[in-house]
């Protein structure tokens, strides 16, 4: 085999590049951490940029952007039913719905810093809880159309939500914000989950490419988390937590516009490698229902055409065959002769022993003239008992050695009928085709009237 080095190469150069790209997108899902790093390092926390516009107009796109996100992935879960959908759509409108006074306190944030500042951790906690059920949800079967259709548990969740609203309300501006540090142990609560869902996408070997910007968006969620930790309002750490949280959310509505065009489920659209096995898989299968359906195709073909008693040509296909093979003939300038052959006193056969004896006689009448002839002569029953055979090939003279052959095979034959032997004899009429007529129906006519002069003179013979 002179290509299989080439293919144990392959083989390391496969584990090298697999291992390679794995350490690209373990340093791709660390690059925020980096600009981290360099503002802890390099930068004055003091260095604040207070902008009330830039933040409002920031939280008006972000808001715009998951509300129409969560449109989409809701839309992707009515078309697929994905449980994990599911939970997606639900957190990502419950960012939205919670997330949103962030913005609208932005005005007063120099006033009430706490009431501004807690939308923040509160929304990113609930996302990533809602996140995280979803991803144990992964790959559960799909909610029946009942449970889609319902409206109910979708409004509960807005309630809940805007319940969440009035409680972030409620602790900033009353005594409660001096219980905990809120910030602090929302804030470390969903970079907590975020890990943990990270932890078990990779556990579990989640094969959906998909799963693979899940991933990523949740291992930038996890860094603006840790930024968010490591900074104060307003200043860069701060806006760089905004930049890398936005990331983040963008990577994962990549995924689900992913899935919107395609089958709608995270768990169904499937990485190339598996891609294409299953293309192999279903090329096999494909091919395998190709040859029983030509097979199937075959077994009809031959039943259409074939007289099932004695698997001789039936009446159409043996016309169809006259038709052709004598054109066939007539264009190369050979002969081909036509017998016309009816068993004798055949009547008197079913008469003695039954109807079943006598379609034994016919059964091996066939067998014994089919031994006798060439594999390109053509055997047809027209009717009951009467049979024509198409030789190609033979002229009016070979005809009528043949036909001799036949007559005496027939005479000859033991038919074993209820613990007897019977014999039957056959009478049969020769017409060639150009020298007896021109036409297939003239031909015909010619051997049919020599059959009937052989039973006139007596039965057991050929005319020719
Ligand atoms: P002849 O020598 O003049 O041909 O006498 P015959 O008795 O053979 O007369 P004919 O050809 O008219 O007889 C046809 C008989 O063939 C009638 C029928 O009972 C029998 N027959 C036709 N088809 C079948 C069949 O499929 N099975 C059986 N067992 N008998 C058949
Ligand atoms: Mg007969
Ligand atoms: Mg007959």
């Amino acid at each position: 085999m002179p290509n299989q080095p080439a293919v144990a190469n392959r083989g390391k150069v496969f584990l090298a590049t697999k291992i390679y790209e794995y350490l690209l997108k373990a340093a791709l899902a660390l690059v925020p951490s980096l600009g981290i790093g360099y503002l802890q390092i390099y930068q004055s926390p003091l260095l604040c940029t207070v902008g009330h516009t830039l933040h409002d107009a920031a939280i008006v796109a972000s808001l715009l952007v998951s509300g129409f996100v969560a449109y989409v992935t809701w839309r992707c879960y009515r078309y697929s039913g994905e449980p994990f959908l599911r939970w997606l759509a639900l957190g990502f409108i419950g960012v939205t719905v919670v997330y949103a006074p962030h913005g609208l306190f932005t005005g007063i944030s120099d006033l009430h810093l706490e009431l501004f500042l807690l939308y923040g951790p509160a929304s990113r906690l609930v996302m990533m809880l809602l996140l995280f059920i979803g991803l144990l949800h992964y790959g559960r079967s799909e909610d029946t159309q009942e449970d889609k259709d319902n409206p109910a548990r979708w409004w509960l969740w807005l309630m809940l939500f805007i319940i969440i609203d009035l409680a972030v309300a409620l602790i900033a501006e009353t005594g409660a914000v001096r219980l905990l540090d809120w910030r602090f142990w929302m804030e470390s609560g969903a970079l907590f989950i975020a890990l943990a869902g990270v932890v078990i996408v990779l556990a579990r070997h989640r094969s959906s490419p998909l799963m693979m910007t899940y991933a990523l968006s949740l291992a930038f969620f996890a860094q603006a988390s840790v930024a968010f930790l490591l900074s104060s309002p307003w200043n860069h750490q701060w806006w760089y937590a905004h930049v890398i949280f936005a990331t983040g959310f963008f990577i994962l509505s990549y995924g689900v516009v992913r899935a919107f065009h395609t089958t709608g489920a995270f768990s169904t659209v499937y990485g190339l490698e598996e891609l294409m096995e299953r293309l192999r898989v279903e090329k096999s299968h494909t091919e395998a229902a190709l040859r029983q359906l030509q097979a199937a195709n075959a077994e009809l073909a031959w039943m259409a055409s074939t007289d099932s008693l004695t698997g001789a040509s039936n009446r159409r296909h043996f016309l169809e065959c006259a038709a052709v093979e004598s054109g066939r003939a007539r264009r190369n300038g050979l002969p081909i002769s036509l017998l016309a052959l009816d068993i004798d006193h055949f009547k008197a056969v079913n008469d003695e022993y039954g109807h079943q004896a006598g379609d034994t006689v016919l059964k091996s009448l066939v067998e014994g003239i089919m031994e006798t002839l060439r594999p390109h002569d053509i055997v047809g029953r027209i009717g009951g008992e009467e049979f024509m055979v198409l030789l190609p090939d033979t002229s009016h003279a070979a005809a009528a050695v043949l036909a001799e052959r036949i007559r005496s095979k027939v005479e000859g034959l033991d038919i074993p009928i209820a613990g007897e032997t019977l014999r039957v004899t056959v009478s049969i009429g020769i017409a060639e085709f150009g020298l007896d007529g021109d036409t297939r129906d003239v031909v015909f006519k010619v051997a049919d009237d020599r059959l009937y002069r052989a039973k006139h003179a007596g039965r057991n013979r050929v005319v020719a």
